[in-house]
């Protein structure tokens, strides 16, 4: 089980390797805020599993936190490398002297724990692994013998670190080797070790745990799930479903539904930065309930693409054997991309609430 940078951080942090001031945030506004309470320039780094982010594009700077929300705005929602972006973390941007390269993997054939280290780490490590091999200090493990402090130091020395940094880049693999072992890794890594004028810091951190360990690692079990967020979903008693992008927004198409004398049959809450594939599983699940007469799609685009809600729709229409009337109230990001996807296909949309949920009342009732 692969776990996200900022849990990895959290874990590295707690076992007392020094990480760069963070927080992990859903949307720009919070991503802002964030900014402008740390007062000092920042990286936006998106939280996806896959390694390689910065050549990717899904690593962004911002020297002043105005700069903050745009580059947040821009980043969610995206695709680095095929993953969606839904989390990304703010962190205090460095002044990086130079970048290390540490690892702790499983060693399957040796059956050992290998530890791996450098003073060329940062980006290019596969080139440095294929062209100067001699730069990686590679150090096997007997699982028998306790892992000593010493040790940690040791490596530090082969990997040729300045006198002045071998006890806290020794102390770093001694207690990367302990969160190893403790949460059952196959892969501990940080690449870059960054060394500052302060000292050195995990700026980047990989964590991938043994899936059958997993039973025993509840607690980051349950941390990586808490964002695979399912709907806030709730079922009521009227026949037309809702919904909604943001619980106000979902909310205030209830409201309006009935005001036009619609009874809602569900808040469902597909939150922001809503994916293709989260529009069609909300709209698939509403569909199969059969006490849902009409569906009142309320989208107001913000991280979450009209582009993709019009897909994620027709989706849906192409393979959903049970018609079902379907108002759609699509405006905001990609719009006209959106209203264009609909009209294409067929599909009628409309920009304002009020329209849309006075059709879906009209549509409603004639399906009845
Ligand atoms: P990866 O590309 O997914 O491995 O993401 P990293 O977190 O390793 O970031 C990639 C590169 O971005 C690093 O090797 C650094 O060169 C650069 N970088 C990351 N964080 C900082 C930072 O705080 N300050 C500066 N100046 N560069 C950073
Ligand atoms: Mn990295």
């Amino acid at each position: 089980m692969k776990v996200h940078e900022y849990i990895a951080k959290d874990i590295f942090k707690k076992e007392g390797i020094p990480v760069p001031q963070n927080k992990m945030v859903v949307n720009p506004d919070e991503a802002r805020a964030v900014a402008m309470e740390m007062g000092k320039p920042v990286v936006i780094k998106s939280q996806i599993l896959v390694g390689g982010r910065g050549k990717a594009g899904g690593i962004k700077f911002a020297d002043k936190p105005e700069e903050v929300y745009s580059k947040a705005f821009e980043i969610l929602g995206s695709t680095v490398k095929d993953e969606r972006v839904e989390m990304i973390l703010i962190e205090e941007k460095l002044k990086i002297l130079s970048e290390y390269y540490l690892s702790i993997v499983l060693d399957r054939s040796a059956k050992k724990p290998l530890i791996m280290a450098s003073m060329s780490g940062g980006v290019d490590i596969e080139e440095v692994a294929r062209d100067t091999p001699e730069k990686i200090v590679k150090y096997y493990l007997d699982v028998l013998d306790e892992f000593l402090p010493y040790q940690g130091r040791e490596i530090a020395i082969k990997m040729g670190v300045p006198n002045a940094l071998i006890s806290k880049v020794g102390a770093v693999v001694w207690k990367l080797f302990n969160v190893f072992q403790k949460y059952d890794a196959t892969i501990a890594e940080i690449n870059p070790l960054v060394v500052t004028a302060d000292g050195i810091l995990a700026a980047d951190a990989k964590l991938d745990i043994d899936d059958d360990s997993v039973y025993r690692q509840k607690n980051l079990a349950e941390l990586e799930k808490v964002h695979k967020s399912e709907f806030a979903y709730v079922k009521l008693d009227g026949n037309i479903a809702v919904i909604g992008n943001g619980a106000g927004l979902t909310l205030s198409g209830m409201d309006m539904l009935k005001l036009y004398g619609g009874e809602p049959a569900t808040f469902l809450d597909i939150g922001g930065g809503s994916s293709q594939e989260n529009i069609a599983k909300a709209l698939n699940i509403v569909i199969s309930d059969l006490d849902v007469k009409t569906v009142f799609l309320n989208v107001l685009g913000g991280i979450t693409r009209a582009d993709d809600v019009a897909r994620g729709v027709l989706d849906v229409l192409n393979a959903s054997k049970r018609k079902v009337p379907l108002v759609i109230r699509l405006t905001g990001t990609n719009e006209e991309e959106g209203q264009r996807i609909l009209k294409e296909a067929g599909v009628s949309y409309e920009t304002s609430m009020e329209a849309a949920a006075k059709k879906a009342v009209e549509l409603c009732k004639n399906y009845l």
